[in-house]
């Protein structure tokens, strides 16, 4: 079962560890792990390898990916951390609804 609810793009709620309570636009998604990497949340340094351009290396930040199970949807109509239900909609396609407010996510 690779299928998650969250998909990038997607404002999330961070449940628990260092970064809980954060909210974040998933950046990116990885379905086979079912983790995300979410804006400004588990920041880790990277070591960059010395370029020609950038002789000395360096460090950079970036987010590294949380297990989908540590966050929440917020969702984009009432603004809340919801869980998810799906749905067919007219077009015969999957939707996700809102379980606080029942708006179509999608
Ligand atoms: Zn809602």
């Amino acid at each position: 079962m690779n299928s998650m609810n969250i998909k990038k793009g997607d404002k999330v709620k961070v449940l628990s560890g260092k970064d809980k309570g954060k909210e974040g636009t998933v950046l990116r998604s990885f379905p086979q792990k079912q983790r995300v990497a979410v804006e400004k949340v588990n920041m880790i340094k990277k070591a960059l390898r010395p370029t020609q351009q950038n002789p000395q290396g360096g460090i950079s930040t970036m987010e590294a990916p949380i297990h989908v199970s540590n966050v929440m949807l917020v969702c984009p109509a009432c603004k809340q951390a919801t869980r998810v239900s799906k749905r067919v909609n007219d077009e015969g396609k999957k939707v996700r609804v809102c379980k606080k407010c029942g708006k179509d996510i999608d």
